[in-house]
């Protein structure tokens, strides 16, 4: 199935713009197109779980969240069954948190609130020093939308070549956008943001997302414990991949720790041209992010950039409008529900897919 998969060209796939060759796409990938509303069992037997268990805002937060009540925007989504597997895998149940609700419409609201307010807590942010950070995009929408709400000056720096929605949000907000050569990557943004500390010390709060434990704390406080509730414990496997390691760390460790038996499972990108919001980590040089703890994971599944546009594409077609890792993260589910054949796998739908209209995503379905 996979192999055939692999043979669709991109000229297939945007090809199939009608309905019927659509469907013949997503067919032939091995994807039923046709959601099953109608002649499906019962929901309670399909969700049998809780996916609107909230979990309660920290205390030590609830007077900044009196004082900016838009950041109870951020966390407690929603879980959603994935359906578009069911009828290849029966005995397999996907559901994925809609990350992409968030306000910033990414799950990186998560971290970045934490450290920001963890750092205002701590008094790490000087009057007038500007909030400093590189990143791929998500992010940076998250520090610009909180910067302006609680009145901090933003600066990030993304590399070129991140989608131009990312940037005009990030300005949209107040903050100062500096880019960095799109050939060099993550690592040369992360490279260009400690130079501009190093520069100027006295100037910035340099927040540091890729060796912040508020980062990973942030999923271990949230969005695992969201899953737990949501899912009542029963979940067998997590599917993540790796940006600055914060998810998968975070949810990772709290999951592991609650579900001795439980399996990570890691997306690996491919190298070029690579999926949004994923770092390429194992060429030799390759900064590997200090948050990251890899002990978590327990199996790799390797997805390119055209395995998580055919994702990006069925999802669509199940109404759920999601971008680019979040694609990614669905091949991953589908290899290992293959692998598995039973179980209950969850994983994130990280961003929204409006995020990818200006990169071709959406054309390449
Ligand atoms: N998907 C997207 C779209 C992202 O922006 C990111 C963060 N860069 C990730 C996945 C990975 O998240 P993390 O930083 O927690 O590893």
């Amino acid at each position: 199935m996979i192999q055939g998969r692999n043979k669709l060209s991109p000229a297939q796939i945007a090809g199939a713009s009608e309905d019927h060759e659509c469907e013949w796409v997503l067919k032939f990938v091995g994807h039923n197109l046709i959601p099953p509303a109608v002649s499906q069992p019962s929901f309670a037997i399909l969700c049998p779980m809780n996916p609107f268990a909230t979990i309660p805002i920290e205390p030590r937060y609830a007077d900044f969240h009196k004082r900016y009540p838009a950041l109870d925007l951020i966390g407690n989504t929603r879980m959603i069954e994935i359906l578009c597997f069911r009828e290849e895998f029966p005995e397999v149940k996907v559901y994925a948190k809609a990350e992409y609700t968030n306000p910033g419409g990414s799950l990186k609201d998560r971290p970045v609130r934490r450290m920001l307010l963890e750092a205002l807590i701590a008094g790490k942010i000087g009057k007038g020093e500007v909030v400093l950070d590189s990143s791929s995009g998500n992010a940076g929408i998250a520090y610009a939308m909180l910067g302006a709400m609680m009145n901090l000056p933003v600066q990030i720096v993304v590399p070129g070549n991140a989608s131009k929605e990312r940037k005009m949000r990030i300005q949209a907000h107040g903050a100062r956008l500096v880019q960095t050569d799109p050939l060099e990557g993550y690592d040369e943004a992360l490279r260009e943001s400690h130079r501009i500390v190093e520069r100027e010390p006295g100037r910035y709060f340099y927040c540091d997302q890729y060796s912040n434990d508020n980062n990973w704390l942030s999923h271990y406080e949230t969005t695992a414990p969201e899953i737990l509730a949501q899912t009542d414990g029963k979940l067998t496997h997590f599917v993540g991949g790796i940006g600055t390691g914060g998810t998968i760390t975070g949810v990772g460790r709290r999951l592991k720790k609650d579900l001795p038996g439980l399996e990570i499972v890691q997306i690996v990108p491919e190298d070029f041209p690579g999926i949004e919001g994923l770092k390429p980590l194992e060429n030799p040089g390759d900064i590997v992010p200090k948050i990251l703890d890899t002990s978590v994971v327990d199996y790799k599944v390797r997805v390119s950039s055209m395995d998580a546009a055919r994702m990006c594409a069925i999802l669509a077609r199940y109404g759920i409008f999601a971008g680019q890792s979040s694609g990614a993260y669905l091949h991953g589910v589908y290899e290992t529900a293959k692998r598995i054949r039973k179980g209950v796998i969850v994983t994130l739908l990280n961003d929204i897919g409006e995020r990818y209209m200006s990169t071709g995503l959406w054309e390449a379905r």
